[in-house]
């Protein structure tokens, strides 16, 4: 059975105390209450160690929100996954579209990362999802379908079921216009057929998709109700607890 997620992706926001102090306050407020899906927290790399210690993992896991393509080695400013692991986290969220926007990623280096992620133990969160343009003229389903081929299908079926998926319309990023219920379930929906074609039925349905893209508390529990929408990748409303337990109260 497939899990559901919400996360947040605080991007590059907070100083280590202030992000300190929000991963408590989640921590605290989520001690005392039953929520139905697991949450994963995705502050600044120099915020990774400090706040898998104060949080329970039981109650948040922490994921990293970009790991080097290389192991290890002579290259300045890069952080590797192993390093990542070594914080604590959990996950790592890779190919995001600010990744490959502005630091030029491609699907190859993308593919590089997630075999790396996936050797030194981590869950990779992979972010996918088509440009203003590219939907504009019909071509979503496309992109959408080579990003995941190129990056993603030559794992195995035991590598590939590590990893969860988001779906994140570019022109949806940050943008305060949310893809309608309809575009995501379309998309997600596509997904699932792709990926039982490649990895079979069981995969398909065991694999967790989630949305991102100006989800907040007011269309999350529209969004989330969709046949194959597992839950969401959050940005902006992932930074005032108040709005990211209301995201995560919808389900
Ligand atoms: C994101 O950056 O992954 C994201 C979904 O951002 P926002 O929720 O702010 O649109």
């Amino acid at each position: 059975m497939r899990k559901n997620i919400v996360a947040g992706n605080w991007k590059m926001n907070k100083t280590l105390q202030e992000g300190i102090h929000l991963a408590e306050e989640l921590n605290n407020i989520l001690k005392n209450k039953k929520v139905s899906c697991d949450i994963i927290l995705a502050p600044p790399f120099t915020h990774l160690a400090s706040i898998a210690q104060v949080v329970d993992p039981k109650l948040i896991k922490v994921a990293a929100q970009n790991c080097s393509d290389k192991e290890q080695g002579a290259y300045t400013g890069e952080v590797s996954a192993e390093m990542i692991k070594s914080t604590g986290a959990s996950h790592v969220i890779i190919g995001h579209s600010e990744r490959r926007q502005y630091y030029h990623e491609t699907n190859e280096i993308i593919k590089n990362k997630i075999t790396i992620a996936l050797k030194t133990g981590l869950n990779p969160i992979f972010c996918f999802g088509e440009l203003l343009a590219e939907r504009e003229s019909n071509r979503h389903f496309e992109v959408v379908k080579t990003q995941l081929h190129e990056s993603l299908f030559a794992l195995s079926p035991d590598d590939f079921s590590k990893i969860v998926l988001s779906y994140e319309p570019v022109w949806a990023i940050g943008t305060g216009k949310n893809a309608s219920v309809e575009q995501a379930e379309e998309i997600h929906a596509f997904v699932r057929q792709e990926l039982q074609k490649k990895y079979g039925q069981q995969v398909a349905n065991d694999t967790t998709i989630l949305y991102g893209g100006s989800c907040k508390p007011s269309n999350a529990k529209e969004l989330f109700s969709s046949a194959d929408v597992d839950g969401g990748l959050i940005g902006g409303a992932s930074l005032v607890a108040a709005d990211f337990m209301g995201i995560i109260e919808s389900f």
